[in-house]
């Protein structure tokens, strides 16, 4: 179900169930000259056009412009749109908070670019972490007043949390490709694997003769890649976040 289509009869009895609520995150960036710049975001979109198919979900319109950083290619010309994590965070929380207001307690934000050491974090997906955070803390104390965790009722917080019920869970950000995946499918930038993605999920997006023309190290596999190879990628992406998402 896509939120931007739903009447409000549907959108309550997706609270009632509580089902996932998925957010999109990605940015735009240089991803050689045979790639589109939206690689990151479509890998996101796509996997989870492909979830919607065997899912009951509510994925909401992404958000597309993350941090991308100048790390690969200034962006004069490339197409690299890099908005301060800074920036971002308060807009994060904003909308967190709303989608709390509106009573989805099952959030999950989806995010592919730098995420190859997710535990530590990187600008864009730290900002949303952070921003979820925040927007939880503050809708608890609104709802339920200040001293909330410490009163009679929140005794079983420890086991909440062994389970994975706790408030702290009504939000939740995942790397596209979890460190399950990685081991079993190439992580790079613009090389093999996020070619082969591309190839499997948005084809219309690559042009294969143009990877002649890159200059970077990171797109040096790049020519190796397959569609073949980009769909078992996607069908180890599926399993990690059907495992994610409880699905
Ligand atoms: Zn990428």
């Amino acid at each position: 179900m896509r939120f931007e289509l739903m009447r409000p009869h549907q959108i309550r009895d997706a609270i009632a169930r509580n089902l996932p609520v998925l957010l999109p995150l990605g940015v735009m960036e240089y991803h050689g000259e045979h790639m589109g710049v939206g690689m990151d975001l479509l890998a996101v979109t796509r996997v989870l056009d492909r979830l919607e198919r065997e899912a009951e979900v509510v994925i909401l319109p992404p958000f597309a412009y993350g941090a991308a950083s100048y790390a690969v290619e200034g962006p004069e010309g490339t197409g690299t749109l890099h908005v301060d994590a800074g920036r971002i965070a308060p807009f994060a929380e904003g909308m967190f908070e709303g989608l709390l207001r509106i009573g989805f307690r099952n959030i999950h934000a989806v995010i592919h670019h730098q995420t190859e050491n997710f535990a530590a974090g990187m600008p864009t997906d730290l900002a949303f972490r952070f921003a979820g955070r925040q927007a939880v803390f503050r809708i608890l104390e609104r709802d339920r007043g200040e001293g909330w965790w410490g009163r009679a009722e929140m005794r079983d917080y420890y086991a909440q949390h062994d389970a994975g019920t706790d408030p702290f869970n009504w939000i939740r950000v995942h790397p596209l490709m979890s460190a399950a995946v990685t081991p079993a499918y190439p992580f790079d930038h613009a090389g093999i694997g996020e070619t082969s993605l591309m190839l499997a999920l948005a084809p219309e997006v690559v042009e294969m003769d143009r990877v002649s023309e890159n200059g970077g190290w990171y797109t040096d596999g790049a020519a190796s890649a397959s569609a073949e190879l980009g769909e078992r990628g996607v069908s180890l992406i599926l399993g990690h976040l059907r495992e994610a998402l409880g699905l």
